[in-house]
């Protein structure tokens, strides 16, 4: 398919299923005409990955990737740079936090928890872009991943992902500092609320929906679609000179003092 992205190609970790922000992400950029590989954490979602993967064109690569275990991050470079050679864009949309982290009392949060929400949420981001930046040497390829208002301000029941999404933030910062020498640009979407697997762990979702309905510049929440736009957007030579930042796609609601 010919447009702003045709001959380029690049990776979407963290589709789950059809209302994954990741799904929109790697739907926006292969209508834009990129060559889209998408991975999945285990045994137990591969069928639905390879299912939406056949949407996107029939040889659309689909890779294991659970990326606790840094060994499938090496093969998941070592299969990218055999199937495409080199990278322009990756998408990084995976979050975790157990669930009874995510309501009740912040200062009840598990060790355990905080462990694994950083190791999954943040630190990936990291390993992502050590193992797969010199695939994306001297392409002015772009990195991209998604957090949340969470980290900046109190968002009730968020808890331990805000504190998570904080730290992502800032790693966005310093990967693109250090990436920046290559000309690799990398950013953050922080989307507003939007009805997902993992959106449903925390608690209280629904009245989070419901405030930014009410409150937000726009009157209304965003679409999994809105996010998808700007990830190609992000992804394309139209944001070339754009890197470090966090974009909002909220209906504006950052912008409100209450
Ligand atoms: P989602 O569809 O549940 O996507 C989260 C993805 O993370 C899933 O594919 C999940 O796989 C994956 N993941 C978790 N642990 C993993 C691991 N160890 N290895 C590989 N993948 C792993 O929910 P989503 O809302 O689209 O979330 C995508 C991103 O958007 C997250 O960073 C989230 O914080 C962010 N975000 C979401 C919203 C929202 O309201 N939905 C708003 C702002 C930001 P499994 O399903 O197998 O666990």
């Amino acid at each position: 398919m010919s447009g702003p992205l045709s001959g380029k190609c690049g990776v979407v970790l963290g589709v789950a299923n059809k209302r994954s922000l990741a799904w929109a992400g790697a739907k926006a950029l292969a209508a834009q005409g990129a060559r889209v590989a998408l991975t999945y954490q285990g045994e137990r979602l591969r069928e639905g990955v390879e299912k939406l993967a056949a949407e996107l064109g029939p040889d659309t690569l689909v890779l294991p990737c659970d990326v606790i275990h840094l060994r499938q991050m090496d093969r998941l470079a070592e299969s990218l740079k055999e199937k495409f050679g080199h990278l322009d864009f990756l998408v990084h949309s995976i979050a975790f936090a157990p669930t009874e982290d995510l309501k009740g009392r912040f200062r009840q949060i598990s060790r355990k928890g905080f462990h694994r929400a950083m190791d999954v949420s943040v630190f990936s981001l990291v390993a992502a872009c050590d193992r797969l930046s010199p695939l994306m040497q001297g392409r002015d390829a772009s990195v991209v991943t998604l957090t949340y208002i969470g980290a900046t301000r109190v968002i009730p029941n968020y808890n331990l992902m805000g504190v998570a999404k904080a730290a992502l933030e800032s790693t966005v910062r310093y990967l693109a500092y250090d990436l920046g020498e290559e000309g690799i640009r990398v950013n953050a979407i922080s989307a507003g609320p939007v009805r997902t697997l993992s959106a449903s762990a925390v608690g209280d979702f629904v009245k989070i929906l419901d405030h930014v309905e009410q409150t937000a510049p726009l009157r209304r929440n965003i679409e999994q679609d809105d996010v998808g736009n700007v990830v190609a957007f992000l992804c394309s030579p139209h944001s070339r000179n754009i890197t470090g930042d966090i974009l909002f796609v909220d209906s504006g609601s950052h912008t409100m003092g209450v």
